[in-house]
């Protein structure tokens, strides 16, 4: 039986209480969301926090808003009220793709997007999903609150841009007229993390040509998006010739390692072939061929 280090435990009732429990308690507290990444950390002891400081009760950060051109999607705000939005799944349906194969509805349930991203794990589906949206990560501190884009935001595996005395309360997401997005993972079994995965998202300008467009891997060593693969789709048509160049491309840019997951050349051969369907599928979603 895997048992945690002993820690203290206590429940924080409004963001500004957590922020003062941070400070009270140090570097060595951490705020526990749904908990499904941090508890198997303490129970290997690849964690050992001396205060939990449980933000469960902060339902102010349990939200899902349209405001102007912006999606704003709270912390706490849980996997499956994710999966279950209608607006998320038609403004954002690459969140509503990656949300269906984050593992079990037992995890999903009770895990967040802000414990997701702040867990910065290199397999975390959702990352690849915000780095392809150009989230804004809302982050809360004792000097107030900033505004992070994703590509600060990820500092590396594990590491993220939320300092150990903030709190990571929303990510917002621009809503881009003419877009679509998508991603696809491949699992060795369901609900397990990803042997690799591709996401994608793209704008149409109104003569039907690409106008934006970014593409990420998930679990194949790559932070951010792959710059040469959307300049690959910029201002062209969108066509089955651009999107195995994009792949190809994908391919080259990734750095996976072999493990018990599978072999480099394999994860390589992935990398190519989801990101060519993902753009196949987020270029009909916004072209409105294909339903979100
Ligand atoms: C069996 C299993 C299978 C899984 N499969 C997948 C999968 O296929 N794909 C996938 O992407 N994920 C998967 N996960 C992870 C799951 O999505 C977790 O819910 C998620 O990674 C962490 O969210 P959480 O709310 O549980 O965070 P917690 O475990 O509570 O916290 C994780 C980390 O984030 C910090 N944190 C949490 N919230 C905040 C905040 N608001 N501000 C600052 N720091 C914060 C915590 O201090 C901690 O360091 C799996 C988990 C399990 C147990």
């Amino acid at each position: 039986m895997q048992i945690p280090a002993p820690f203290d435990y206590v429940r924080a009732s409004t963001v500004n209480d957590a922020l003062e429990l941070l400070a009270r308690h140090g570097p060595e507290s951490r705020v526990i969301a749904g908990g499904h990444s941090l508890l198997p950390m303490m129970k290997l002891r690849l964690a050992r926090p001396e205060w939990l400081i449980d933000i469960n009760d902060l339902f102010e950060l349990d939200f899902i808003l349209l405001d102007g051109d912006h999606l704003r999607v709270g912390a706490l705000t849980r996997h499956t009220a994710l999966l279950e939005s209608a607006e998320v799944a038609r403004l954002f349906p690459i969140i509503s793709d990656a949300e269906a194969v984050i593992a079990d509805p037992v995890v999903r349930n009770r895990g967040t997007i802000g414990g997701s991203l702040c867990q910065a794990d290199p397999a975390e589906d959702l990352s690849t999903v915000c780095d392809v949206l150009r989230a804004v990560a809302v982050v809360r501190g004792p000097g107030g609150e900033r505004l992070v884009d994703m590509k600060e935001f990820h500092r590396g595996p594990y590491e993220t841009a939320v300092a150990p005395d903030e709190l990571l309360c929303e990510v917002r997401f621009p809503v881009r007229p003419s877009s679509g997005s998508a991603y696809e993972k491949v699992e060795r079994r369901v609900g397990d993390w990803a042997v690799a995965a591709a996401g994608a998202a793209v704008s149409l300008a109104d003569d039907g040509s690409v106008d934006a467009a970014a593409i990420g891997l998930t679990a194949l060593g790559l932070d951010g998006t792959i710059e040469e693969a959307a300049a690959v789709l910029l201002g062209q048509q969108p066509r089955e010739e651009l999107f195995v160049e994009a792949g190809r491309q994908a391919a080259i840019a990734c750095d996976p390692v072999a493990d018990q997951r599978g072999q480099i050349d394999y994860k390589r051969h992935l990398a190519d072939e989801l990101t060519r369907r993902v753009l196949r599928l987020a270029c009909a979603r916004a072209a409105g061929t294909q339903e979100g």
